[in-house]
């Protein structure tokens, strides 16, 4: 199976980048932290192991994720974008031992930078409708667009839980880089930019992939 893998820190917009990519290339989109909470809500097998591990507080294992994975493959599907996976050394090289990886694609963006777009993120507590202050502002400040609901900030991205996930990006993702460079497949895309530049500048790269 083909894929190409989209890494880079939390805000970087690798979740929409992914989703871009796929949708020209159709290729399946999988977002790991999507694909896990989905299990959990269907009660699937693997939903449930997912759930007592995390009720424990201890992290998901390599394999787990690997088994969610593999059994959400779409038959058929010509290729994978993967957004959120690899996210560590180990998982890297199974996805090397086990995929066809045609680019690595890494989103350069500062850190300050970073934080200050995830802290910009705001939620509808009713409806889940997503917003961010400085890209995507609600009309009425604290007020959904759609149904009124009072915006909230995801437990997710508060300043405790966005810290975590830097020191875990900093800690076993960024080596990623080195990993992909020696294969020769990393790409840099500096991720400051507009979403289209960045989305262009991905596509015309992938197409010399696939
Ligand atoms: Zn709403």
């Amino acid at each position: 199976m083909k894929c190409i893998v989209i890494f880079g820190i939390q805000g970087s917009g690798k979740g929409t980048q992914a989703d871009l990519l796929s949708e020209e290339l159709g290729y399946q989109h999988i977002n790991i932290g999507n694909l896990l909470r989905e299990q959990v809500a269907m009660q699937t097998e693997l939903g449930l192991m997912v759930k007592e591990t995390i009720g424990r507080g201890a992290l998901v294992s390599d394999e787990l994720v690997f088994q969610v994975v593999e059994s959400t493959l779409e038959p058929g599907c010509p290729g994978i974008v993967f957004d959120g996976f690899p996210r560590n050394l180990h998982q890297s090289e199974y996805l090397a031992r086990h995929y066809e990886i045609l680019g690595a694609f890494y989103l350069d963006l500062d850190e300050q930078e970073a934080i200050a777009r995830i802290s910009a993120r705001r939620e509808c507590s009713e409806c889940g409708k997503n917003y961010n202050l400085k890209t995507n502002k609600p009309i009425h400040e604290d007020v959904c667009d759609s149904c009124g609901g009072r915006l909230k900030i995801r437990k997710d991205d508060r300043p405790e839980a966005i810290k975590k996930r830097l020191v875990e990006f900093y800690e076993h993702t960024l080596i990623l880089k080195q990993f992909f460079a020696e294969q020769g497949l990393l790409t840099v895309i500096d991720a400051g930019g507009d979403i289209e530049d960045i989305s262009k500048e991905i596509l015309i790269k992938a197409k010399t992939l696939v």
